[in-house]
């Protein structure tokens, strides 16, 4: 509209807006009328010809005959005169507004003021359509960087939060190469941990120190960097890598979380470019979202950590009882042994080889008894410590350990708790052994997922603890045989964990365990621990 208004109203051949390219600066015509194509892509550095006179004093300039000034540079041969007039906004030049005629003398001083004030208009609203297209961009970046938060908070695996996080940044800076470096605090080491757009060959560039390293200022500093042009930096590390890769600009920016910087993301362009506050505050948002999801991933990782160890000391503590059980059962017989051993008062010469092996003899059963003795002993000092407890509490905390568990394994958890629960006497730990055992019994029984139930109720005199789930079920045989030890229906399995559970709710808290169980209908167990 600017260019066609020029025409008309100065009555020219032909007009065109020239914008100052920012990154280049070069003149480059934006929109023309009555110019060929190859006019159209002419590109001017500022100072060079009668546009870039202009672009470089920000005066306005007539040409009464171009034949007579050598500034102008013949694009048209049968151009005689030319009007070129700034465009000028808060200040700054932003580019040239001119009209060409083919007669001698065709633009007065009236044109010229008029020309003015069109391009001073011209520019305020070239200016304003910028602005929205600044902010219309701005608005579609944010939108898809809530969209990018929402997918990288959904994984917990670090690895894929490491690869989506780069991959995201590529697209949302339209850039060539986004690598993710990670700080190594232990040998104060950036380490490339993901890479999107580039070759192989760059996903092996060695790790960067973080004293002498452009990256590691940046994560030393906590502060974003951008270099013009890393094939031409001094301090930019591999060079050859850039120019091989194809480089140019680069904006790395600090990961930070909780105001100490984990490591560094990076974005390269393929042509010079230089990245905007926006571009900035952007990548930076991007960058903090991620130092919050790797922290997330590696404290999950933990918790399955945890969840690992559990599974362990189940195994372990199982087995000290057993140790305990075992040992008792043998202190009996061997009591009885060794009383009847010395009864037989057995004598023998010394040279007869038999004094020998009944020395050997008694020496073996004192050695099996102090064997017997010390474990009894020690699970003696393992014995229950009781204290008072409110189960909904003890609960939640088993649930938490295992909740990882039973995402894992597609399974949904149900909980219903008893507003007010009476507290009970109980051994913390055992207590929190059985339901860990119950819980992943429950599990290895739906393979498929399901649905656990776990509720509490309070009773009349006891506290009443129920585990429903959907899972395989047993038969009226295996249901009969549930708690005798070493039963177990599992390639892994050691069949003491119900054994156990039995102990410690019957015997250590006189309580009572009741299940109900069918094929392919689940099973309930009922837990009552006095109040
Ligand atoms: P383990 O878990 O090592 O097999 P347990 O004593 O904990 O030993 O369980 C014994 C057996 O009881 C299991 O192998 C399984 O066959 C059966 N069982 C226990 N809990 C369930 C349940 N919730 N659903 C179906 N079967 C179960
Ligand atoms: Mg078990």
């Amino acid at each position: 509209m600017v260019v066609r208004e020029a025409v008309d109203v100065m009555q020219a051949n032909s007009g065109s807006v020239a914008l100052i390219e920012p990154h280049t600066q070069i003149l480059e015509i934006q929109t023309s009328i009555g110019l060929s194509p190859v006019v159209r892509r002419l590109k001017l550095p500022i100072g060079r010809g009668v546009t870039g006179w202009v672009a470089k004093t920000g005066q306005p300039l007539r040409v009464p005959d171009t034949r007579a000034d050598p500034r102008y540079i013949s694009v048209r041969k049968d151009v005689r005169s030319e009007l070129a007039v700034p465009l000028i906004v808060e200040g700054e030049l932003i580019g040239v507004l001119n009209v060409d005629s083919t007669r001698c003398n065709a633009f007065s001083d009236d044109d010229e003021a008029l020309l003015v004030a069109l391009a001073n208009h011209a520019a305020q609203v070239i200016h304003n359509s910028w602005l929205y297209a600044a902010v219309a961009l701005n608005a579609h970046r944010l939108e898809a960087l809530f969209a990018v938060a929402r997918d990288i908070i959904s994984s917990h695996d670090l690895e894929e939060i490491l690869q989506r996080v780069v991959c995201h940044a590529c697209e949302l800076m339209e850039t060539k190469i986004c690598s993710l470096m990670l700080l190594n605090t232990a040998c104060d080491r950036l380490e490339l941990r993901a890479c999107h757009g580039a070759s192989a060959d760059y996903l092996h560039k060695p790790p960067l120190s973080v004293d002498d390293s452009l990256i590691g200022n940046v994560v030393r500093r906590g502060k974003p960097v951008q270099v013009h042009n890393v094939q031409q930096h001094d301090a930019y590390q591999h060079i050859e890598l850039a120019r091989r890769e194809g480089l140019v600009s680069l904006l790395s920016v600090p990961m930070m979380h909780s105001n100490t910087p984990i490591g560094a993301l990076s974005v390269y362009t393929g042509k010079s470019y230089r990245f905007s506050n926006q571009d900035i505050a952007i990548l930076s948002a991007l960058a903090d979202l991620a130092a919050i999801a790797i922290k997330n991933a590696r404290l999950h990782r933990r918790v399955v950590d945890v969840e690992e160890q559990l599974r362990r000391n189940e195994r372990l503590s199982t087995l000290g009882l057993l140790a305990a059980e075992v040992a008792h059962e043998i202190r009996n017989p061997l009591t009885v042994m060794k009383m009847l051993f010395h009864s037989l008062d057995l004598r023998f010469d010394d040279a007869d080889p038999r004094a020998r092996d009944t020395e050997v003899m008694a020496e073996k059963m004192d050695h099996l008894n102090r064997i017997v003795d010390r474990l009894l002993s020690f699970s003696r000092s393992s014995e229950a410590t009781f204290e008072r407890l409110n189960l909904n509490t003890l609960l939640e905390d088993v649930l938490l350990l295992t909740r990882h568990k039973l995402t894992q394994h597609k399974i949904t958890l149900q909980t219903k708790f008893a507003d007010r629960l009476p507290k009970v006497r109980a051994d913390r730990a055992q207590i929190e052994q059985a339901y860990l055992n119950l819980i992943l019994n429950a599990v290895d029984a739906m393979p498929d997922g399901g649905t656990l139930t776990v509720s509490t109720v309070a009773e009349a005199s006891s506290v009443l603890l129920t585990l429903a789930d959907t899972g395989v079920g047993m038969t009226k045989e295996q249901r009969a045989r549930l708690f005798e030890p070493f039963l177990t229906t599992k390639t892994g399995g050691t069949g003491l964990g119900l054994a156990i559970v039995q102990r410690i709710i019957t015997e250590v808290h006189r309580g009572k365990l009741e299940v109900d169980s069918a094929p392919h209908r689940g099973t309930v167990f009922r837990i009552y621990l006095p109040v």
